[in-house]
């Protein structure tokens, strides 16, 4: 492979590209994770080959064989980024590298090869200029990046497979929260579980999503949004959402957000906060929180807030939580100062509204 990757993405129009006024309309009101670009780019990977074929080509069906490793033994990692449309034209993404690394390391943990850092960031570059034009320009509007990596061998053999291929799909996607992020409801699992230490909780795998289904579905049937999850071995001190990290603001202005032990997934959201936090003085801590503490301090007034994060949703307020026989109010019960100003300060400077003192934006030209 030359060592200039971005070079050697073969490109290949799509030679029936959606026409300008279909796309428009889609792009008015796009939601999220339902309206695709023209094209995609992948990679193969064999023992034999290594890296081999970067494209970035129509966005098409795949034809996979029924024996595919991944249909079994879910080998499967995925990401999640945006490409943000700057008010002076042009475009950037955030901490891509950030995301290439965490490739890097989920892949490790599900025994697959790892993609070198500079081939994943101009997957997304040639993906991203390829398509352009989809990126809204609307207000919370983006253009979300889903590389993923899947096991492609036909063998039903139980061991890492001998290839794999790497994709990246774009969608055009809209503000999450219409009219303001709105405060969500939680419901606390104790009977399930979403990772164990020496698991996989810490790498970003569908088969973690898929786990976590049944406990999501279990907080919409009890009336909540979303269900937090607590550790596996004690079932006391809290963890995170089923894909967004958790942060609680005290009334002496302390963040605290649970410690990175291996069970919680290292987001990148939850990474640029603390950053931006420390920079600014706060008292920023990494420690466990137990469940009947968040209850406590929540009746006493010494929590004032609690938020999720995530790249999707950006900051989303928590305002109620509920378990098996329990229920109480964050707060007000709505949006918190310290929420909104860390909600702000950050969508200003993914869109290149405020100064980059960590150089997080990764510019496209
Ligand atoms: C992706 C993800 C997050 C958030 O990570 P970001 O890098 O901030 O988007 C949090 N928890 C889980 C389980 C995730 O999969």
């Amino acid at each position: 492979m030359p060592t200039d990757a971005a070079a050697a993405f073969r490109f290949e129009a799509n030679p029936a590209p959606v026409a300008a006024a279909l796309r428009a309309e889609r792009l008015i009101d796009p939601g999220f994770g339902r309206v695709f670009t023209d094209h995609m780019a992948t990679i193969h990977w064999s023992d034999t080959q290594g890296w081999h074929d970067p494209r970035v080509h129509a966005r098409a069906p795949l034809t996979m064989d029924p024996a595919s490793s991944v249909l079994h033994y879910a080998q499967e990692i995925f990401e999640g980024l945006k490409a943000y449309r700057l008010d002076d034209g042009g475009i950037a993404l955030f901490r891509p590298e950030a995301n290439a690394a965490r490739f890097r390391s989920s892949a490790r943990r599900l025994a697959m090869p790892e993609l070198p850092e500079s081939l994943f960031v101009q997957s997304l570059e040639a993906l991203v200029k390829a398509d352009a034009d989809w990126i809204p320009t609307q207000d919370g509007g983006s253009l979300y990046l889903r590389p993923f990596m899947i096991a492609s061998e036909i063998f039903l053999g139980v061991k890492p497979a001998a290839e794999y291929l790497y994709m990246v799909l774009a969608s055009s996607v809209g503000a999450y929260w219409k009219g303001g992020a709105r405060a969500i409801s939680l419901w606390v699992s104790h009977d399930y579980t979403r990772a164990a230490p020496g698991g996989t909780g810490a790498a970003k795998c569908g088969g973690n999503y898929a786990t976590s289904l049944v406990a999501q579905a279990d907080a919409i049937r009890r009336g909540c949004d979303q269900v937090v999850f607590l550790d596996a071995a004690e079932r006391r001190w809290i963890e995170e959402l089923g894909g967004m990290n958790i942060f609680f603001v005290f009334d002496d202005g302390t963040l605290r957000t649970p410690a990175l032990t291996g069970t919680i997934l290292p987001g990148i959201t939850r990474d640029s906060i603390l950053t931006l936090a420390r920079a600014q003085g706060l008292r920023v801590e990494e420690e466990p929180y137990a469940v009947e503490d968040w209850r406590a301090d929540a009746a006493s007034g010494r929590l004032v807030e609690s938020f999720a994060c995530g790249t999707a949703a950006v900051v989303t307020p928590i305002g109620q939580v509920s378990g098996p026989d329990y229920a109480f109010t964050i707060g007000t019960g709505a949006t918190g100062q310290t929420t909104q100003r860390i909600l702000d300060q950050l969508t200003a400077l993914q869109r290149a509204r405020a100064p980059d003192p960590h150089g997080w934006l990764h510019r496209l030209d």
